[in-house]
């Protein structure tokens, strides 16, 4: 085991230690949080590496089965206290929640700087972002009146929307806080009980996320945390009982078991899935702005974001110079340990990601592609980094057709292919099964808003490019989902409308079918 690894061990062993999920004597950590308690998993040992190295850094056991029904039945009993209380109290509720995060934040960053092998830069503003989210979906708690529909009867008619009761919420490893918080705020504010599964990759922070929440005064068991392997605990969660929606963020392959578990049980689901988003650099662009961007859009958390920027379609007469100059700037991004300050790029976070895109990097090259910069391993890592660091990766000379254009890498690499015009753009960008974002840059207002229209994607960012905000909906097209988080759009996937008829007629009457009544 060498320096680094040590070091990672027992920044993890103190930052688990602080929250109080080490390890009893001999045993693994408490990787749960159920009916308000924290609980070691019962099932197969799952063995952690760390990113930056490819070193061991801990194990702990998957939930298990009985575990599971646990977190259900305590979700289902808290979330009818939950409902028990006023709008305004459950709002005030959240808010005090919310505030036991304070005086965690760093601790909270550097667990997941740790475990993600993500830039502590990078981690201090997902929990940033966990605030956000509670803060602005507690804000909704007391404003989710229904309406009054204007039916042409003597019938007041109104609509409630009432929480599912249980929703089952699942994570990816590639922003663990933030798609926590993200699904946990509008699940609660609207009134349900909550098991969610986060990556069995990056387990703790939404444990310690759930136990800081639940502290500031949530019901007991209204937020539950289980730990496991997609098809053991995930699996358990998406077939059970209890669960009445299923919220799913992942890839589409994973995505299309959970519809599908849901579909066996008549359960709706929302797919937050994947991407292979087309980044438009038009002539008349600022390309000082539009390289920056091109670079931030795909090259940020290594690339492993579902809205990266993967494919940079630039106008054929500045094709060579932008590519240039992305390539420049991508050699120039510092590349290094996860804790280091002044890290901007971090190393891919497991062995089967780092696998996967140095192999499509591989079959692209073996296809004709142009490797521009990049590819390898990057130079000058600190002694011991023997972890999945791929350096920024900028590849030319690709057909629309090869894989390193189609399908979603999910790493520090984005293809650059010409076009010619804007109906070409169009074209290209649109070719894709995907459709979860895109961006354009020109200084043509026109042409922005008729190309964005055109685009099919969940999110279109015009002269900019991941800009996300909780109060803005965010979702897919086609194998990039379905369903819309954020916003009010992603508050009414957690609740169902409740039609209520009241008769307020002189007369009562019942209708017999379409033709009798007061219609
Ligand atoms: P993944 O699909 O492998 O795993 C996601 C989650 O699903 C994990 O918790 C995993 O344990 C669970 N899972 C896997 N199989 C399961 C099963 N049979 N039953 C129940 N649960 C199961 O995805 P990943 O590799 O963790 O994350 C990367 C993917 O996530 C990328 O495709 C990325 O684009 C996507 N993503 C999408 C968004 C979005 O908002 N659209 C956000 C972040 C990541």
């Amino acid at each position: 085991m060498n320096a680094l690894d040590i070091q990672a061990r027992q920044t993890l062993s103190d930052l688990l230690t602080q929250f109080g999920l080490s390890p009893e004597a001999g045993g693994l950590p408490c990787s749960n949080w159920i009916d308000g308690d924290l609980v070691a998993g019962r099932g197969e040992a799952i063995a952690l590496t760390n990113p930056a190295t490819g070193g061991e850094l801990i194990t702990y056991r998957d939930a298990g089965a009985d575990l599971l029904d646990q977190a259900v039945e305590a979700a289902s009993r808290a979330q009818v206290e939950w409902m028990a209380l006023t709008a305004s109290e459950r709002g005030r509720r959240m808010n005090a929640a919310i505030r036991r995060l304070e005086g965690h934040e760093e601790a909270l960053a550097q667990l997941e700087s740790v475990v993600a092998g993500k830039p502590i830069r990078d981690c201090r503003g997902e929990v940033g972002k966990v605030r956000e989210m509670f803060e602005y979906y507690a804000g909704w708690c007391d404003k989710q009146h229904g309406e009054v529909i204007p039916v042409p009867t003597s019938h007041l008619n109104y609509v409630r929307h009432v929480p599912f009761g249980v929703v089952g919420q699942i994570t990816p490893w590639n922003a663990p806080m933030f798609t926590c918080a993200w699904q946990l705020a509008p699940a609660i504010a609207a009134g349900n009980g909550v098991v969610l599964k986060p990556s069995e990759l990056t387990p703790f922070s939404s444990v310690v996320i759930a136990r800081l929440l639940e502290s500031g005064g949530l019901p007991q068991g209204l937020i539950n945390i289980v730990n496991g392997l997609g098809p053991t605990t995930g699996a358990a969660l998406t077939g059970h009982d209890g669960i009445s929606k299923l919220v799913f963020v992942g890839s589409p392959d994973s995505g299309r078991l959970i519809a599908e578990a849901g579909a066996r049980r008549l359960v709706p689901s929302v797919l937050e899935l994947g991407g292979k988003s087309a980044n438009i650099i038009f002539d008349d662009a600022r390309l000082d702005d539009a390289v920056a961007g091109a670079q931030a859009a795909v090259f940020a958390a290594a690339g492993q974001s579902c809205v990266a920027g993967s494919r940079l379609l630039i106008q054929r007469n500045v094709f060579d110079a932008v590519v240039e100059r992305v390539g420049r700037a991508a050699s120039q991004i510092t590349v290094g340990l996860p804790a280091d300050e002044a890290t901007r790029m971090g190393p891919l976070q497991n062995v089967r990601q780092f696998e996967h895109v140095t192999g499509m990097i591989e079959r692209a090259r073996a296809a004709g592609a142009r490797v521009v910069t990049g590819g390898t391993r990057p130079l000058g890592l600190p002694e011991g980094a023997d972890g999945y660091y791929l350096a920024p990766t900028v590849i030319a000379d690709v057909d629309a057709s090869m894989e390193i254009a189609c399908e979603e890498v999910f790493g520090p690499v984005v293809v650059a292919m010409p076009f010619d015009d804007e109906a070409d753009a169009i074209r290209l960008a649109n070719g894709t099964r995907f459709g979860l974002a895109g961006a354009v840059w020109t200084q043509d207002p026109a042409k922005a808003h008729r190309v964005a229209g055109q685009l099919r994607a969940g999110t279109v960012w015009i002269n900019s490019y991941k800009a996300i905000n909780v109060m803005s909906p965010f979702g897919g097209f086609r194998d990039s989902g379905f369903g819309r988080s954020s916003g009010l759009d992603g508050l009414r996937e957690y609740t169902v409308p409740q039609s209520v008829w009241v008769e307020t007629g002189v007369e009562a009457s019942v209708a017999m079918g379409y033709g009798s009544g007061h219609e």
